[in-house]
C-alpha cells in the first residue's frame, strides 16, 4: 500500500513517506520533497511578508515529511524532528536543507513533548554550522521581533499567526486593546502599529513579557501606550470583570488546551470560560479576536463554543472574520488533522 517509517514504541505505528510502490525512500526522495516545499513558499508568500526573514519551510505531514518541522529565522534554519522515522533520516535531511537553501546553520529544537511518545530524548543544539547567539532578529510584515531560538516556545515564534496579526493591525485604530496570551507581542505590537489607543498585554511568562517590551522599543512604538502584565489570564479576566473594566478589542490566543481529541471536553470548558469573560469585557461594537490551536477541537465545535459563550454572557455578536493558519503551514488534503489553528473575529452588537 505504501512505504512508511515503522515506530514500534509509538501509537502512530507507521508514518507514510509515499503511496507509490516504485518510489524508494532515500536521499533523492527527501531532496524532491524539500525542494517542492521550498518552491511552494517561493510561489505563495509575497515578498512584503519577508519570507527570507521568518517562514515555515517544512510543515511535516502536510509537506509529505511526517515528523519534520523546519522554520527559517533570518539566516538560521530551526529544525524539529518529532518522529522515529525522521530521526533516522535527520543527517541526510540536514545536508539537503543546507544545499537547497544555501544557508549554513541549522539549530535543532527537538524538545517537544511528543518526542517522548516515540521513545526519543530531547535535543537542543546546533546541528550544522555555528551560532554566535541564540537571539535572532527577524522581520514579520514590517515589524521587527527578537526571537530566542534556545528558550522560545515551539521553534521560537508563532509563525502561523502572521496574516492574522495583519488583520488585527488593520482593525486596531483608535481602540483600547487587551491582548491575552501575548507571548513576545505578536498581536500587541501589530495593534500598536495599527494605531491602537492603548494595549494591555497579558502573559503568564515574565521572559515573554520582557521580550514583548523590548520588541516594542525595537520598533519605536510609543512605549506609554503599552502595558504588560504577568499573570494567569483566567484569573485576570475575572479581576477585570469585577473591576468593571472594558476594552474595544480583545485578542485571545491561548496555548493548546486539547492536544488530543480525548481532552476536548475539558478544553471546551476552558475556551468557553475565557470567551465568555471577554464578551463581558467588550464595549458595544467591540471586536473579539479569538483563537484555538487545539487539534482536538475543529472549526465547527470552536464556533459553537464561542456562540455559547456569547449566549451565556448575554450578548449578541456576529462573526465578521474567519481566520486560519498562514499558507506556509499548509494542510494536505489527505491529512485533515493538519488544520489546527482556527480563529474568529466577532463584533459585539
Ligand atoms: N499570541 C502569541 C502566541 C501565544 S502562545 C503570539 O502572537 O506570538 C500562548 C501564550 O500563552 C504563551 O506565551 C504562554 O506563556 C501563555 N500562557 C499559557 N498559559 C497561560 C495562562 N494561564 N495565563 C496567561 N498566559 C498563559
Amino acid at each position: 500500500m505504501a512505504r512508511a517509517a515503522y515506530s514500534p514504541n509509538s501509537q502512530i505505528r507507521a508514518r507514510v513517506w509515499t503511496f507509490s510502490d516504485s518510489e524508494l525512500v532515500g536521499a533523492e526522495f527527501f531532496e524532491r520533497q524539500i525542494k517542492n516545499a521550498v518552491a511552494a513558499r517561493k510561489a505563495l508568500i509575497p515578498d512584503n511578508e519577508n519570507p527570507s526573514s521568518a517562514l515555515r519551510l517544512i510543515h511535516a505531514e502536510s509537506d509529505g515529511l511526517p515528523g519534520l518541522i523546519v522554520d527559517r529565522y533570518a539566516d538560521v534554519l530551526v529544525l524539529q524532528s518529532l518522529s522515529a522515522g525522521m530521526e533516522f533520516w535527520k543527517e541526510t535531511v540536514a545536508d539537503l536543507l543546507l544545499e537547497i537553501t544555501g544557508l549554513q546553520t541549522i539549530y535543532e529544537r527537538s524538545d517537544a513533548d511528543v518526542r517522548s511518545l516515540e521513545g526519543l530524548l530531547p535535543i537542543v543544539s546546533c546541528l550544522r554550522g555555528s551560532l554566535a547567539a541564540t537571539r535572532i532578529l527577524i522581520q514579520e510584515n514590517d515589524l521587527k521581533f527578537n526571537v530566542d531560538l534556545e528558550t522560545g516556545h515551539k521553534t521560537g515564534f508563532y509563525l502561523d499567526q502572521r496574516l492574522n496579526r495583519r488583520s488585527v493591525r488593520d482593525l486596531a485604530n483608535g481602540r483600547t486593546v487587551l491582548d491575552c496570551f501575548c507571548y513576545t507581542g505578536g498581536f500587541a505590537l501589530n495593534a500598536m502599529a495599527g494605531g491602537a489607543e492603548s494595549v494591555l498585554a497579558v502573559d503568564a511568562s515574565a521572559e515573554a513579557l520582557a521580550l514583548c517590551n523590548e520588541n516594542a522599543l525595537l520598533n519605536h512604538l510609543p512605549a506609554d501606550r503599552l502595558t504588560t502584565l504577568q499573570g494567569d489570564a483566567f484569573q485576570l479576566l475575572r479581576k477585570f470583570r469585577d473591576e468593571n473594566r472594558s476594552f474595544d478589542m480583545i485578542i485571545l490566543d491561548p496555548p493548546k488546551f486539547a492536544p488530543t481529541a480525548a481532552l476536548a471536553a475539558k478544553a471546551a470548558r476552558g475556551y468557553k470560560d475565557i470567551n465568555l469573560l471577554a464578551f463581558k469585557l467588550l464595549r458595544p461594537a467591540g471586536l473579539l479576536v479569538t483563537f484555538s490551536c487545539s487539534g482536538g477541537i475543529d472549526a465547527a465545535l470552536f464556533q459553537k463554543i464561542v456562540a455559547s459563550a456569547a449566549l451565556d454572557a448575554g450578548v449578541e455578536a456576529q462573526i465578521v472574520g474567519q481566520l486560519s493558519q498562514a499558507p506556509d503551514h499548509p494542510v494536505a488534503l489527505n491529512f485533515p488533522e493538519g488544520t489546527y489553528l482556527k480563529g474568529l473575529i466577532c463584533r459585539k452588537g
